[in-house]
């Protein structure tokens, strides 16, 4: 080990080596957006008239 100090940590979602994939700041911040998003689309389908 070159750097014990360093935690072997290597995030698979952004590639970031401070964090791992759980602890993702990005994906939390993707993962809020999609809901938003998720959110958005159901009220425009509930929107749609039937028939
Ligand atoms: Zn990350």
């Amino acid at each position: 080990m070159l750097y014990p100090e360093t935690p072997a940590k290597c995030c698979s979602y952004c590639g970031g080596r401070d964090h791992e994939f759980e602890d993702c700041p990005k994906r939390k911040a993707d993962a809020e957006k999609q809901k938003e998003e998720a959110a958005r689309r159901e009220a425009q389908n509930s929107k749609v008239p039937s028939g």
